[in-house]
């Protein structure tokens, strides 16, 4: 159904945009640019000995896109090795705010969001650690009239579209039960959608033990180790090469995060995607303050984390104008309706840097990703004080928490908001699993699909929502 682009308004995900329209600040001299950043929290070592000479499956990149994939492949019992040009879970895969939600999904992702959400749970029982995964549940209040009456459509209509199987339980609250789970907000509130089953995935953790586990299945992780492209014999692929060698396999995964366009370029292939910066926030353990997974309207949010802290965020969306956005920011426009969506337009040193990125490069050269083994975005210290302030504001049992971290992490989104998850007809034996801002929730799933698509089966859900060529219409 139509719930319009609200779906990452109080999501994990966001909006990139080239500019403009109203809702927009024009943001000369503030943060949003790429910085060299390290890992937010210790890191897994990489796999020892020399790079292997062959593999049945090569993953270029290991956040958690490339790590669920390669642990997919491995769990079918391929040979698989994952290059990374930086660290595990380096850049996107460690700043992740951690919500797995299906709420307000749209029709082209609810599916996707239901059943990772399904996977999720059982994570820890079947990978034996604990990824800090727990069911959480979210309170959303809406922010006007018809964004509450599109919501009760929206559970209408994903009440019936569920099977048994997987039960869905997103529902209106108000009185006490909203009461309990506010307790303490300065606001009467007075109605909220609650997704009782919400997930909750903390960034000091996830990826980094799905990483062990990919490690203990048998996966080889390279770090220090980025992919300069690959090489075709008779128009398959035959190689991949890498700043450490080349490795010889017939089929690669390129899950490369904001890097994926770069990597794509280089090929010949066009990955329509513009860069996205979101900051936030972990604050300490609150001892009156609500639990769960809170979103208000005002840009209030904050989800407890495993450990008892908080993570907070304004959900702001830095969009700096880039080369591309000349040529894909009309595509963005209609994401721009957003109500109660602010998006700040970065104009900085980002536009000449990505005009003197070179995009192709042979690969006995030092490639771009050799360059940029580990960047993040300049968190945007500002919005998160005033963010932090609000909430003390509307929660005042929130004074007590002390600021832990403040960061940002760079993301790359197509027009559509979509994920791309696909086969790339140019190089048979390529699939590409990228360029959403959901990827946490989306992982079990969407590596599923690309391990089916690589595999030749039928995927466990229809991804012509997800081709890369969907943009080409
Ligand atoms: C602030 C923020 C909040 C978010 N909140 C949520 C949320 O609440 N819920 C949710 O579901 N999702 C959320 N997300 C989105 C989620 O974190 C991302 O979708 C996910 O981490 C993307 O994973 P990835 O593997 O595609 O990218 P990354 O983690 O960026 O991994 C890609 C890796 O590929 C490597 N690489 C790139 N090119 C090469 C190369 N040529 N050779 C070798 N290695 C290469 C990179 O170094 C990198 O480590 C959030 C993201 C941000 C930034």
């Amino acid at each position: 159904m139509g719930l319009t682009r609200r779906k990452f308004l109080i999501g994990g995900g966001v909006v990139a945009v080239a500019g403009g329209a109203g809702i927009l600040t024009p943001m000369l001299t503030r943060e949003g640019r790429l910085i060299p950043g390290k890992p937010r929290f210790g890191f897994v070592q990489g796999s020892e000995g020399p790079l292997p000479q062959q593999a049945d499956v090569v993953v270029v990149g290991a956040g958690i896109l490339g790590l669920m994939t390669a642990i997919n492949l491995a769990e079918r019992g391929l040979s698989v090795v994952a290059v990374e040009k930086g660290e595990i879970a380096g850049e996107q895969s460690c700043r992740f705010y951690g919500q797995v939600m299906t709420y307000k999904m749209p029709d082209a992702t609810f599916q996707l969001h239901h059943l990772a959400k399904h996977r999720w749970r059982e994570m820890n029982a079947k990978v034996g650690l604990d990824t800090s995964y727990r069911t959480q549940g979210r309170v959303e209040v809406p922010y006007d009239e018809e964004d509450l009456e599109n919501v009760r459509k929206w559970i209408d209509v994903k009440t019936k579209e569920v099977g048994a199987d997987i039960p869905f339980k997103t529902r209106i609250i108000q009185g006490s039960e909203l009461e309990q789970r506010l307790h303490g907000a300065v606001s009467p509130w007075k109605v909220a959608g609650f997704e009782e089953d919400s997930g909750s995935l903390d960034a000091e953790v996830a990826s980094y033990v799905m990483a062990e586990y990919a490690k203990k299945i048998g996966v080889k992780i390279y770090t220090h180790c980025a992919a300069r492209g690959l090489e075709t014999q008779a128009g398959a692929i035959s190689d991949v090469v890498t700043e450490k060698g080349a490795i010889k396999t017939s089929r690669v995964v390129v899950a490369g995060g904001a890097w994926s366009r770069l990597f794509m370029q280089n090929l010949g292939v066009d990955v329509p995607t513009l860069p996205a910066y979101q900051s936030q926030q972990i604050i300490s353990a609150a001892s009156r303050a609500p639990g769960g997974n809170v979103a208000l309207p005002g840009n209030i949010y904050f989800r407890q984390q495993a450990d008892g802290t908080y993570a907070t965020s304004p959900r702001v969306v830095v969009a700096p104008v880039v080369k591309e956005s000349f040529m894909y920011g009309y595509k963005y426009l209609p994401l721009l309706a957003i109500p109660d969506f602010p998006v700040h337009v970065a104009l900085n040193k980002q536009l000449i840097d990505s005009f003197l990125q070179p995009t192709h490069w042979k690969l006995d050269e030092v490639s771009p990703f050799e360059k940029n083994r580990l960047m993040t975005a300049a968190p945007d210290i500002p919005e998160l004080d005033a963010s932090l302030a609000k909430l003390k504001v509307e929660f005042p049992a929130f004074a007590e928490s002390k600021l832990i971290d403040q960061w940002s992490g760079a993301m790359a989104i197509a027009p559509d908001e979509n994920p791309i998850i696909s086969r790339v007809n140019e190089y048979p034996g390529l699939v590409i699993n990228t360029a959403t801002g959901w990827g946490m929730t989306e992982s079990p799933v969407s590596s599923e699909i690309t391990a089916d698509l690589l595999l030749g089966k039928d995927p466990v859900l229809d991804p012509k929502a997800f081709s890369l060529y969907r943009f080409n219409s």
